[in-house]
């Protein structure tokens, strides 16, 4: 079965050195697909590079790209906007647009210059009914506010720190919500209780590597391959048996990325004809 980690950043410095051993380690724990997520244009091309490196060592990988709001004080919107539009006419077309969204719990970023980065970007992927992929970070509300005013073909929101309100506020609009390492901290209650009450059918797993990783890993880099974890806590919380949920997390994955899974997947017996 499918073990798709929604997001992850392969062209990270953290793995520039070992690329091909964090590749083969997802593939020897069932990892089968990674959806690679973009920060700036300048990385675009790495990033790129790293999927092709994928597909080789046997993975599926997908390419979202998008200007995150770390980069909002040095990417502007027409450059950002001006990547987007190159990275379109590329083999590596984009199944969503992200890393995008606000950051407010990050005081020297601008929030106006956040703002109109995010909703110029979010504006584009609506364009080309791509789905968003959102940071969220002390920005649920505004993030929210923002969706009810454009239009948009939904997303996910990922590293979701916000309230179980807010979450029911992001599925309302059509949104699905990334599980990630949070969720195997053992004294993570708030987040369990959450991620026990919210529709299953709003749920995709996520590593966010080399970043977040979870409580067995603390203190180390996160890595693709420990998605299943993710999956083993999620499914503990839950009651239900691993391949069960799974079974549904895919079905949920595969309806986030509107059925373009298919395109560039590396994997022939996967492939669907791209929209
Ligand atoms: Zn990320």
């Amino acid at each position: 079965m499918d073990r798709i980690d929604t997001h992850c950043h392969l062209e990270a410095a953290a793995f520039a050195d070992d690329l091909d051993e964090v590749l083969r380690h997802a593939l020897a724990n069932g990892v089968t697909g990674i959806v690679a997520v973009g920060v700036a244009p300048a990385d675009f091309a790495d990033q790129c590079q790293a999927m092709t490196q994928a597909r080789a060592e046997g993975l599926s990988a997908w390419g979202a790209f998008g200007t995150h709001p770390w980069w909002s004080d040095r990417v502007g919107v027409d450059e950002a906007l001006a990547g987007l539009e190159r990275q379109w006419h590329t083999d590596e077309r984009p199944i969503a647009v992200g890393e995008i969204g606000l950051d407010f719990a990050q005081a020297d970023l601008d929030a106006d210059v956040q703002n109109a980065l995010f909703t110029a970007q979010l504006d584009w992927a609506a364009e080309r009914d791509l789905p968003v992929i959102l940071h969220e970070r002390k920005s649920a509300d505004r993030l929210v506010y923002w969706l009810r005013r454009h239009r948009h073909a939904g997303g996910v929101v990922h590293g979701f720190t916000g309230s179980p309100q807010q979450a029911q506020a992001f599925i309302e609009q059509g949104f699905h919500i990334g599980v990630g390492g949070a969720i195997t901290h053992p004294g993570a209650h708030r987040m369990h209780r959450m991620m026990r009450d919210l529709p299953l059918d709003s749920l995709v797993l996520e590593t966010d590597a080399p970043n977040q990783p979870g409580h067995d890993h603390r203190g180390e880099r996160n890595l693709p391959g420990y998605l299943p974890e993710n999956l083993a806590s999620l499914a503990e919380l839950r009651g239900m048996e691993a391949n069960e949920l799974l079974e549904r997390i895919n079905r949920n994955t595969r309806q986030l990325f509107k059925e373009r899974l298919g395109y560039n997947a590396g994997d022939s017996s996967q492939r669907t004809e791209p929209k």
